[in-house]
């Protein structure tokens, strides 16, 4: 039979005829796409002197929005993504490691997590110009969109710990002034064992702690998880609409879809009857987050002292005391 023609990728696309920057370029290899769109790509490599897995987000520069800069003592003006992941440490976010650009794009490299939840496409037959090498050719994916679709939903134990993890980490950056604005399950990259990071910090905002929460106008996150505020263009509080957020992600982590049939429902608070069995501790929980009054919504703070989510670390603990026994 004739051969298939090759897959194209966005990363193979764009960087067959781009030179890069020659230091990343002595220094990483590049291997499968992980993900693609109005952004740039991004692509998983290697680090040549220890073979480090990595994942390298190429930024278009002139999709950088204007609100999207930020001046770094060291790097000079960067993108906001890369400068939240330079100044964040803690497990629940990808670690940052290193910046380069030229003059098309930002190369974001930082840490490579999650399991490929997709099987690699075949193997592609050898490109006709090959100006990099194959394995670039393929497309796989490490983020809990992805891992559900495999899962089509998660048993409550998983979700739970998915949701705790993210918590944890949504209530660090909360006390640091920082809010992602963009929480979905495509912005958190998973293993095998279901530990979570957040990526994508694209629309992330900075805020000062000792201030009062400043309203914002303009929302960069994603509809199906916007707040009923946001959705009827009012002016809204990050954190207030985060926490909105992860009463979504609790949904689609527990049912496999989303709480809402469409925005007006949204808008009313209207949830669609969750798919499986909930513990009435979950459904509060989801009640708590999906609240259409933003005084009465539940806090991060409150979020992570609920007993469902306490359960999760109990659970997490209680694993690992039984793995390191049985060694
Ligand atoms: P965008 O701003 O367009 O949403 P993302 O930063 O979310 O771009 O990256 C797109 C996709 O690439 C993600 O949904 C995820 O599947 C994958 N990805 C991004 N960063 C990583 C990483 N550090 N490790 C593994 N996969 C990643
Ligand atoms: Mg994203
Ligand atoms: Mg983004």
């Amino acid at each position: 039979s004739a051969p298939l023609p090759p897959a194209q990728t966005v990363s193979a696309k764009q960087l067959a005829d781009h030179e890069l920057h020659p230091r990343f370029d002595a220094n990483y290899t590049i291997g499968d796409e992980l993900g693609s769109g109005g952004f740039g790509f991004v692509v998983a490599a290697k680090r040549n002197t220890d073979g480090l897995p990595v994942a390298v987000k190429f930024i278009f520069k002139n999709k950088v929005p204007a609100h999207g800069w930020v001046r770094d003592p060291k790097l000079g003006v960067i993108p906001m993504e890369a400068f939240v992941l330079k100044v964040v440490d803690h497990p629940g976010v990808v670690k940052f490691i290193d910046l380069f650009d030229d003059h098309k794009f930002f190369y974001l490299v930082m840490e490579l997590h999650g399991t490929p939840w997709q099987p690699p496409a075949p193997e592609p037959v050898a490109p006709t110009k090959a100006l990099r090498p194959a394995p670039m050719m393929r497309r796989t994916s490490r983020d809990l969109f992805e891992c559900i679709e495999q899962h089509s939903r998660l048993t409550e134990e998983q979700a739970r710990w998915v949701f705790a993890q993210v918590v944890e980490t949504v209530w660090h950056l909360d006390r640091i002034g920082i809010c992602h604005r963009d929480i979905k399950d495509e912005n958190c990259v998973v293993d095998a064992d279901f530990n979570v990071k957040l990526i994508d910090f694209g629309s992330a905002v900075i805020t000062d702690v000792r201030k009062p929460q400043p309203y914002f106008n303009r929302f960069f996150g994603t509809m199906t998880f916007a707040s009923p505020e946001i959705l009827q263009g009012q002016p809204y509080r990050a954190p207030h609409a985060e926490i909105w957020s992860l009463g979504v992600l609790l949904s689609i982590l527990l049912s496999g879809q989303c709480p809402f049939a469409d925005p007006a429902a949204a808008i009313k608070g209207q949830i669609s009857k969750p798919k499986g069995a909930w513990s009435s501790d979950a459904l509060n929980l989801l009640l708590m987050c999906l609240e259409v009054d933003t005084e009465r919504r539940a806090t991060i703070a409150q979020i992570r002292d609920h007993p469902w989510v306490h359960r999760a670390w109990k659970e997490r603990a209680a694993k690992l005391q039984k793995q390191s026994s049985s060694l």
